[in-house]
């Protein structure tokens, strides 16, 4: 008998102490609305408060239920919830925040959604209780992204989402470092729902993610998307060097008509070939950055695809075609037998 639970929900948590008991609690209430087995997983990410001993000692008194994944030492949060989904067996997988800002309430909810058929289930943040930077800061990102992935969602920045589990065995075989998860699961999505949903400040501590880490994880977000950044460089190359020709040719013109007395004695014509020169400085770097966005793609290893479904063998194929079809191995085989 398959005892996988059908609901996970993973929940990085660093230094959140002060409010993992309420957490626990709402959580347990939340995923026992839903009617479906489910398992809790907290992924300790290297807290130095007591966070590990109370995940510890809930774990121990819920067995089965909650469990406690605890990381040698603070990882990030993008890396805790990677952990906590490598631990997790759900058909359908919910992640939340530790500090209560996503109401575990909504649970359900997001649930509902992903069984209909959603492969990822994100959450627009209602009343968002953050501060102004913080959200105009979110509304640019979102809206780039948009635009890059071209996955009309509008809050990228909200933890509060669901994946089916195809989804997330597809971002565990990326094994890039930086990530920023919400990007990486709809690189794989083909249905995509957004649920709206309640928002809190935080009620104990201070965000963990100051104006460097903020910056640091636009970056991990721009590189998880895209090598567009370095393909600027030839483009802007392109440009200067466009100008500089374009420059040279004009100041031939003119000192045909005026005479050498108008460019200046050659510094006029020393500018534009130096325009030249810069600008294709400029598109070898670009060109040197293709090779690297190549290398970076590959390094990474991303699955190029996944097949959904073979139909038509006449044996199960033993070797595994795709990450959906391992899951559901056991479903696949009655329904190529009924076939
Ligand atoms: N978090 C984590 N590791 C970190 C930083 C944060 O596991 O290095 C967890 C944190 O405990 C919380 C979630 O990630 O559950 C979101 O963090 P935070 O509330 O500080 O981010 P914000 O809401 O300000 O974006
Ligand atoms: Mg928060």
């Amino acid at each position: 008998m398959d005892k996988s639970p059908y609901l996970s929900v993973v929940i990085p948590v660093y230094n959140e102490a002060a409010s993992l008991d309420e957490l626990i609690r709402r959580c347990l209430a939340a995923c026992g609305k839903t009617e479906k087995s489910f398992e809790i997983i907290l992924v300790d990410d290297g807290s130095a408060d007591p966070s590990a001993e109370i995940i510890a000692g809930a774990a121990n008194r819920n067995r089965g239920r909650i469990i406690g994944v605890f990381l040698n030492r603070n990882y990030g949060q993008h890396a805790a919830v990677m952990a906590g989904f490598e631990a997790s067996a759900g058909d359908v997988v919910v992640t939340l925040d530790a500090d209560l800002q996503n109401p575990p309430e909504e649970i359900p909810r997001l649930v509902r959604k992903a069984a209909k058929g959603a492969d990822v289930v994100g959450s627009i943040r209602a009343n968002r209780c953050d501060t102004l930077f913080r959200r105009l800061a979110s509304s640019l990102i979102n809206k780039w992204v948009q635009k890059s992935t071209g996955v009309a969602m509008h809050d990228y920045g909200c933890m509060l989402r669901a994946y089916r589990r195809h989804i997330v065995d597809a971002m565990l075989q990326c094994h890039e470092r930086s990530t920023f998860i919400p990007v990486l699961a709809n690189t794989f999505a083909r249905h995509t729902a957004e649920i709206e949903v309640g928002h809190q400040a935080r009620c104990n501590g201070d965000s963990k993610y100051g104006l460097w880490q903020l910056i640091s994880l636009q970056f991990d977000l721009m590189t998880c998307m895209t090598a567009f950044p370095l393909r600027l460089l030839s483009i802007f190359g392109g440009i200067v060097s466009g100008l500089g020709l374009m420059l040279a040719g004009y100041i031939l013109v003119m000192r045909l008509i005026h005479g050498d007395v108008w460019a200046a004695d050659g510094v006029f014509t020393l500018f534009a070939v130096l325009f030249v020169f810069i600008g294709a400085q400029f598109v070898g770097m670009g060109l040197m950055g293709e090779y690297i966005g190549r290398i970076y793609n590959d390094v990474r290893a991303r699955p190029r695809y996944f097949v959904r479904q073979i139909v038509g063998r006449k044996e199960p194929a033993d070797r595994r075609p795709c990450v959906q079809t391992l899951r559901s191995a056991k479903n696949n085989k009655a329904h190529l037998k009924a076939l």
